[in-house]
């Protein structure tokens, strides 16, 4: 049954309908600011010297079918998901047992973990907490016959992106949907595109009022003399899903009339500062470009950065996350909540022998629920010496169906298959503990889709989708009181079968939207 669905989709296109559709889709993209900056091979420095250019975001011209029943899963889980991570976040002895491991093999868990030590050491001053999460997952489908099965691939604590151009890809593919009779129609007829509407998506809703509430939360300026508050944005330098993040900030200054800023990662220590005398230690940001001079309190600072060592380039930078870490800023996430959603988290989550984890730290949760959220995960193992994981990650006829993720996000970092056993045999066997195995999810096979890349090239073929669902929590770390927990908004990234990857800043995927069957 599911395999009918897509085994006509989405509707051939002649030459001259494709051409129609492509016009279509970059307009939109540049009348709707649905764009990336370009990438360096695609409009060199020479060509755009100042920087002015921008281009469409990868992006599918037809909606992708996803499972109703899936989808409805993912989001009725997302506030259960936002808890469980506060949760963990909480048990700083619990994630210091599992960081333990890779201290010595891993120097960025292990700077990570010293950042949060010397703030411990000095206290905390902030002890409120946001997260803006996005859940992922694919529609497992073994066989043809099989009911789609939620399963997620990973949870992300930290620059959880996309919600801005997600929203705007949905738009798209709606107003395409809607063509009215006697327009030009964008789409060739297909039953799903007939009776399917794509699902609302506020992503950019969600994820700001998770910020304006922190912002809120914070309560007034403890500087003294007072000062304006704000929200800082910190990002990495050459950000090219600049549009992204712009949506967001966008929304906070309109609706929630809140003054938002973006500060280069790299320049955190010359533009903020942390006056000596006030032991609350308020985020005082001078904005350079400030006519007056005008100084502002920093309420909650959102990392669009940080996630990944290149965002280290010396010790100044660790120095830099150090300060933010230890001002009374609500932090967007804290150093505890990024090494809560590390991938060895997920697995020691995951792994069904030993201690039920999920039951601790969802004590006061609805146990059918638990099970539930238990559902969606693939089955994971670490690579200790008397463990399965080894011996399936070594044989490689088992490898076949894994995949091998060091602790790293962003994408572009994992082994797939059979290049498992000759990887790990080319590495010291000590920092094995440095990766886990997970079970490969199997989408729909027989998934198509058209896309049109951010250098005007169009691709149509088998594809690969995976559903993120946005959520955002507030919640004191001290106490662990939940203040806010919110689902809403989604993101679906649509890759050519065969890529093992699927990064959409990385080039490797595509922006994307849902019909639901
Ligand atoms: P990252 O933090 O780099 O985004 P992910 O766990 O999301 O790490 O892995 C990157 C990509 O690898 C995913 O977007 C997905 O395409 C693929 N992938 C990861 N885990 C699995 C899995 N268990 N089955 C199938 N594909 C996977
Ligand atoms: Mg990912």
């Amino acid at each position: 049954m599911t395999d009918s669905v897509y085994d006509n989709y989405p509707p051939t296109l002649n030459p001259a309908q494709k051409d129609f559709l492509v016009r279509t889709v970059k307009d939109w993209a540049t009348q709707n600011g649905l764009m990336v900056r370009p990438a360096p091979t695609f409009v060199s420095k020479e060509t755009d010297p100042q920087g002015v250019l921008a281009t469409n975001a990868p992006v599918t011209l037809f909606p992708s079918p996803f499972p109703k029943s899936c989808f409805e899963e993912a989001k009725a889980l997302q506030t259960v998901y936002n808890k469980l991570y506060a949760a963990i976040t909480c048990s700083e002895e619990w994630i210091g047992k599992i960081m333990e491991d890779l201290i010595d093999v891993d120097d960025f868990i292990s700077n990570l973990w010293k950042v949060h030590l010397h703030v411990q050491k000095e206290g905390y001053t902030q002890t409120l907490s946001l997260g803006l999460y996005r859940s992922d997952y694919m529609a497992h489908t073994p066989s043809s016959s099989t009911t789609p099965q939620l399963k997620q691939v990973e949870f992300n604590t930290i620059s959880s992106s996309f919600g801005g151009l997600s929203s705007l890809v949905t738009l798209l593919h709606s107003e395409l949907l809607d063509t009215p009779p006697g327009h030009p129609i964008a789409y060739p007829k297909h039953p799903l595109l007939a009776s399917g509407a794509v699902p609302e998506n506020t992503a950019v809703e969600t994820l700001s009022t998770g910020l304006a509430t922190a912002h809120s939360a914070y309560g007034a300026s403890k500087s003294i003399p007072n000062l304006p508050t704000c929200i800082l944005f910190v990002v990495q330098a050459g950000e090219r899903n600049i549009f992204d993040q712009l949506a967001l900030s966008r929304e906070l200054t309109r609706v929630h009339k809140i003054p938002v800023f973006r500060l280069l990662s790299s320049e955190i220590l010359d533009h903020t500062s942390i006056p000596d005398s006030n032991p609350s230690r308020p985020l005082i940001y001078r904005p350079p470009h400030s006519p007056e001079g005008t100084q502002y309190e920093v309420t909650t600072i959102y990392l669009r950065c940080f996630y990944t060592p290149t965002d280290y380039k010396s010790p100044r930078d660790w120095q830099a996350r150090t300060h933010l870490e230890r001002s009374a800023a609500i932090k967007c996430p804290t150093v505890l909540n990024q090494l809560a959603g590390s991938k060895i988290i997920q697995q020691v989550l995951a792994t069904t022998t030993g201690p039920d984890h999920l039951t601790s730290f969802l004590a006061d949760t609805d146990p059918s629920l638990i099970s539930r959220l238990r559902e969606t995960f693939a089955p994971q193992y670490d690579l200790s010496l008397d463990g399965q994981g080894r011996s399936l990650a070594l044989n490689p006829e088992t490898a076949l169906n894994h995949v091998l993720k060091p602790q790293r996000e962003g994408g572009g970092n994992n082994i797939y298959k059979t290049a498992i056993p000759d990887f790990l045999h080319s590495i010291p066997e000590n920092e094995w503990k440095r990766w886990i195995l997970m079970e490969l999810i199997h989408p729909p096979a027989a998934a198509k889709n058209v896309a049109l890349r951010s250098d005007g090239e169009v691709v149509s073929g088998g594809v690969i989708g995976e559903l993120g669902v946005y959520g955002t929590i507030l919640w004191d770390q001290a106490v662990g009181k939940i203040y806010h927990n919110e689902q809403g908004g989604w993101l679906m990234r649509t890759k050519s079968e065969g890529v093992n990857e699927g990064g959409v800043a990385t080039g490797f995927s595509s922006l994307d939207s849902i019909v639901l069957f």
